[in-house]
């Protein structure tokens, strides 16, 4: 078999996940001419195909929209090079080099893997929500909010996400109730001001959700409780939107990479992980700073190490 035969393969960089750390990881590994072949997932693009507008990615004065921009990275990185197969990533074998990697029952092999999985929502489980999710209980502004046309809608959480969903939904609901456990938010300065003077929001401080109601027709509210007494209240909504962070996509590892205890991976030298050869970058990695423009300087960071790993190696 020559190396051409695609069963003999060994491919240099195999990037998993496409997010901005995933596809600045793949321009540049294509720049560098190392042929990354890129795993996507069945939603590639990551997080931002679920945001509406990015206005703090330096470069686009007016902003810029989640999925245009993922659309533009992505295109710039294959006109480099970059292969891109919309394919998730079962699990990976990294016992022995080359890794291998499992996708839809095929088996890739690679001298190098730069992980960028991202994360995905995490949900609240309060009593009934398993049976309201996609009833009226949504994770995404963005993918869901235009069902809840003249709703009264609750947002949960006290972060970014929750102020940029709650104002996005304004365009939707005659009414927004962000509901936040404390009084002291996470959120920017400038979201949390923006939520806070806009005539269709308002804010609970305070409350958390105990239990979501819903009758044949979907959700009909949620109990909200104070969690200083105990006292409960009821609020009155047909859609809630829960937006109260993020973990990380590491599951498919299996152990094989070592993470902290809430399965972020964690990085050894510079880039790359407790395997060597084995690279991550973006929100997989990141407790801190959780940015477009962070994973995207990480996705650098990540096919910067990997290069110089492989020509040290003389791969
Ligand atoms: P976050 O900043 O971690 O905020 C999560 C919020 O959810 C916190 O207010 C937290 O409350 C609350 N929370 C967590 N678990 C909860 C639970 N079980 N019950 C009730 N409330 C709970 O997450 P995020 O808002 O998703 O933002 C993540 C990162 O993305 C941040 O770095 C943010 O700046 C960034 N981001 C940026 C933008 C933007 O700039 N356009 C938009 C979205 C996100 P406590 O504070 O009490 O822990």
């Amino acid at each position: 078999m020559s190396d051409d035969d695609p069963d003999n393969r060994i491919e240099r960089v195999i990037i998993i996940g496409s997010g901005p750390a995933g596809y600045t990881a793949g321009l540049y590994a294509a720049r560098a001419l190392l042929e990354p072949l890129m795993f996507a997932g069945y939603m590639s693009g990551g997080q931002l195909m679920l945001t509406s507008d990015v206005e703090n990615y330096p470069g686009y004065p007016q902003g810029i929209g989640g999925p245009e921009m993922m659309m533009e990275l992505r295109e710039q990185a294959e006109r480099f090079g970059l292969r891109v197969e919309d394919k998730n990533v079962e699990r990976i074998d990294t016992t022995e080099r080359p890794f291998k990697v499992y996708v839809e029952g095929e088996e890739f092999r690679a001298d190098a893997l730069i992980i960028c999985t991202g994360a995905e929502a995490i949900w609240l489980d309060a009593e009934n929500e398993e049976a309201q999710k996609g009833r009226g209980i949504s994770t995404c502004a963005t993918c869901d909010g235009a069902f809840f046309r003249d709703h009264e809608i609750m947002v949960v959480g006290g972060g970014d996400s929750a102020m940029e969903e709650a104002t996005f939904l304004t365009r939707f609901a005659t009414k927004v109730t962000i509901v936040h456990r404390r009084e002291v938010f996470r959120a920017s300065k400038v979201m949390l001001e923006r939520a806070k003077q806009h005539p269709k929001i308002e804010i609970k401080t305070f409350r958390s959700v105990k239990a979501w109601l819903s009758d044949d027709s979907g959700l009909t509210g949620a109990i909200l409780e104070d969690p200083r007494d105990s006292s409960t209240e009821e609020l009155a909504i047909t859609g809630a939107f829960i937006a109260i962070g993020h973990k990380p996509i590491t599951a498919f590892l299996d152990g094989q990479i070592e993470t902290d205890q809430e399965g972020y991976i964690l990085h050894k030298e510079f880039t790359m992980t407790s395997v060597e050869g084995v690279f991550a970058a973006g929100d997989v990695v990141d407790t801190r700073y959780r940015q477009a423009v962070t994973a995207a300087g990480q996705g650098c960071q990540a096919a910067m190490d990997a290069e110089r790993w492989l020509e040290d190696l003389g791969l």
